[in-house]
């Protein structure tokens, strides 16, 4: 996989290409950014381009490790991921056993970590230990949400490498050279994804993001009307399917959004949920710049709430309520 091939990430793609260019490959980069950025997309690009055999700066696709780094059977990379929810102790042992080998074909190994932060305590003092002295030829790679949930001691030995978000076209752009979807949804998905790639991707998945989006509006509507009993029961049913509701917030969330900038704009470039404007002039019509505001504070509070594991059904029926109040 070629870095040119990535999308997004112009400079931190430059910073690691310079630093192969130049020699100056650090022993360990830490990749960091939001869910579906494309941490482990470039960290596996870079891990390619350090293998290649031609050595110009990005990987060439041709030469036979490249080939076999597509394949996935290139015996000198090195993919470490979490094992149910962690990444335990035995893995690290593993990686440490295989670390002391010479590379096989490659003129260096490099080792992916993916999901860093899901390491056991004990997990990452052994890698802790790895990273102090490291292995020549070896390089390792790790992606993380947050360096913060990492011992400051693994992260003060890695480069950083921060991703940000990918411009909107070039999302657009990807999902129609793969075939995500039609035109008119391939920019429905750009907006909606918030500079998330990968996020783009997965709600192209039939029965993924869109259906999810359906489920909003259900929502919305129900919110709308002030249907508290309808409202306390979908949050009955919402604590059955836990693992969607970060997603449920955040579209409910751009929507209040979308409302509130066109009430304050009526500027249609700058609104997300493009394709539900009708509804969007009508609805924001009526509604009080102070109750957007206030509903838009309420929806990131119960993500913030619902993220650190408090009560969920709880705070969820809380912002029910809240919505619906003078909707
Ligand atoms: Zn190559």
């Amino acid at each position: 996989m070629m870095m040119a091939n990535v999308i997004g990430h112009k400079q931190p793609k430059m910073i690691l290409q310079n630093a192969l260019a130049e020699g100056r490959v650090a022993h360990a980069y830490l990749f960091h950014g939001p869910e579906g950025v494309g941490k482990t997309t470039l960290a596996k690009a870079f891990a390619n381009t350090l293998l290649c055999r031609e050595g110009t700066g990005d990987a060439c696709g041709e030469c036979s490790i490249c080939r076999r780094f597509a394949k996935g059977g290139l015996p000198d990379f090195f993919l470490v991921e979490p094992q149910g929810n962690n990444i335990k102790i035995e893995q690290v042992r593993e990686l440490q056993k295989t670390a002391s080998f010479k590379p096989y074909e490659a003129s260096r190994k490099v080792y992916l970590i993916s999901r860093a932060e899901t390491m056991t305590r004990d997990a990452a003092n052994c890698l802790l230990k790895i990273l102090e002295d490291p292995p020549p030829d070896t390089i390792f790679l790790l992606t993380a949400v947050n360096p913060y949930n990492l011992l400051p001691t693994i992260v003060s030995r890695c480069q950083l490498v921060t991703l940000g978000k990918v411009p909107q076209q070039e999302i657009e752009q990807f999902l129609s050279d793969n075939n995500r979807g039609d035109p008119e949804t391939a920019v429905l998905l750009a907006t909606l994804c918030n500079g998330l790639p990968g996020k783009a991707w997965s709600m192209a998945e039939p029965d993924q993001g869109l259906k999810t989006r359906e489920l909003v509006f259900q929502l919305y509507e129900r919110i709308k009307k002030g249907d508290i009993s309808e409202l306390l029961k979908k949050a009955e049913e919402f604590e059955k399917n836990k693992e969607i509701m970060p997603e449920v917030l955040e579209q409910l969330l751009l929507w209040y959004r979308d409302q509130l900038i066109w009430k304050e704009t009526s500027d249609k470039s700058l609104i997300i949920n493009i394709d539900k404007i009708e509804e969007l002039k009508t609805d924001s019509e009526y509604k009080d710049k102070s109750y957007l505001i206030k509903s838009i504070q309420n929806i990131l509070e119960a993500k913030m709430q619902i993220s650190r594991n408090v009560n969920f059904r709880l705070t969820l029926e809380v912002l029910m309520l809240r919505l619906a109040e003078c909707a």
